[in-house]
């Protein structure tokens, strides 16, 4: 007995945990700073974590009252139909849910290269293939409607990035519209907003609902989640928002009960909890700046709560920077081996992996100059 053939399966690589990198440095995980999974520094929504404490005793049910509850704030915070609104597993849930309600065997989708891995393990798991359209370095990452457009040949899905995990980079509304505009009418546009919060740009919610000046499609659909801005990753909650017309579909993709009593109620809670989404967003666009600024190496910072940095050598240098207690993100496993992933953390924090990072170009710089190690004990 075997399972099925997994071998073109990917295996999602995570960022790594500080429990992790400390064991296996043998050093206290209170040495270390996580700058890699671009989570929120700032954590959870005191609302929600009051939230949380207070549903401990009520786990012995399924969750159908508190669902509705949280799709229909969404809803409302959306201006869209509760049946739009479709709660999942963090936003790799709702991928999921696309995928299922897409994706016939065979179908393939297009994917951003770099991108987010998650998009094409998805439509595998789906028994669908995977092509891409390339971001590229040379181009700033720039997302336009041409990049997307010369690589499109059919696909059943297509994936944007907006912001683009690990660039920064956007796509505008008016790039987006071209895009599902000029793409087959069974072509379904999926813009991801992971980050969202953090963007000054108008959710693609827009173009679902024929907002600001935009008709009204049914080929877009968002992915948002609660694991970045509210700072709620630990938890598992996301969802989609899809076209008015797939009302039912929800219903029979949906994995039952696929969101836990407590996620519902502590999204509830911090979905209240403006102030606590504000203040992430303000310190994330202070440390993008920050890391810009203070940075010895080509710095992008794009509109997420991390920032690109160009150091030459990814593998060296961030384990150089994991020995001196900051773990940030290798982006070689994105393709880009000459680039590191910082997440923006708290100004203590953010400050720390400027210096820290500075510390550590300098001694690949003496080092390649064939000059001895500057000692920096
Ligand atoms: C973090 C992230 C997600 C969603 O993560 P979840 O924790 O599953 O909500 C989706 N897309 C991108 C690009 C991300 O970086």
């Amino acid at each position: 007995m075997h399972t099925r053939d997994l071998s073109t399966h990917d295996v999602y690589e995570a960022g790594r945990g500080i429990e992790e990198v400390a064991r296996e440095l043998g050093r206290e995980p209170d040495e270390f700073v996580k700058l890699a999974s671009n989570e929120n520094p700032h954590g959870p929504s005191p609302n929600a974590v009051e939230a949380l404490r207070a549903t401990a005793d009520e786990v012995n049910s399924y969750p159908k009252a508190v669902h509705a509850d949280l799709t229909d704030a969404l809803a409302e915070r959306w201006g869209v139909d509760a049946a739009q609104i479709w709660l999942s597993a963090g936003g790799d849930g709702a991928i999921d849910y696309l995928s299922r309600a897409t994706l016939e065997p065979g179908d393939s989708v297009l994917v951003p290269e770099p991108g987010f891995a998650y998009y094409g393990m998805s439509a595998r798991y789906h028994h669908g293939t995977v092509e891409t359209y390339e971001l590229s370095k040379a181009s700033d990452f720039e997302q336009n409607a041409e990049t997307v457009l010369s690589a499109y040949d059919g696909q059943r899905v297509v994936y944007l990035t907006s912001p683009h995990n690990p660039a920064g980079s956007t796509a505008s509304l008016a790039d987006i519209e071209r895009i599902a505009a000029e793409t087959h009418d069974r072509t379904l546009v999926v813009v991801d907003e992971a980050y969202g919060e953090y963007a000054d740009a108008n959710s693609a919610v827009a173009l679902l609902d024929g907002r600001d000046g935009f008709d009204a499609r049914d080929d877009v659909a968002v992915v948002r989640t609660f694991s970045k801005a509210y700072g709620l990753a630990g938890l598992r909650l996301g969802y989609a928002i899809v076209p008015a017309d797939w009302a039912d579909a929800y219903a029979r993709v949906n994995t039952p009960f696929a969101v836990s009593v407590p996620a519902c109620r502590a999204g509830l809670a911090a979905l209240s909890d403006d102030e606590h989404v504000e203040r992430s967003v303000e310190t994330a666009r202070w440390a993008r700046e920050y890391l810009a600024d203070e940075v010895d190496a080509p710095v992008r910072t794009g509109e997420g709560n991390f920032v690109l940095v160009d150091v030459g050598d990814a593998g060296v240098v961030a384990s150089r920077l994991r020995e001196r207690g900051i773990i940030v993100r290798d982006c070689t496993s994105f393709g880009l081996p000459s680039c590191i992933r910082v997440t923006c953390g708290t100004e203590a924090e953010t400050k720390r992996a400027a210096a820290t990072l500075n510390e550590v170009l300098a001694s690949v710089d003496a080092e390649r100059d064939g000059r001895p190690e500057v000692s920096d004990a």
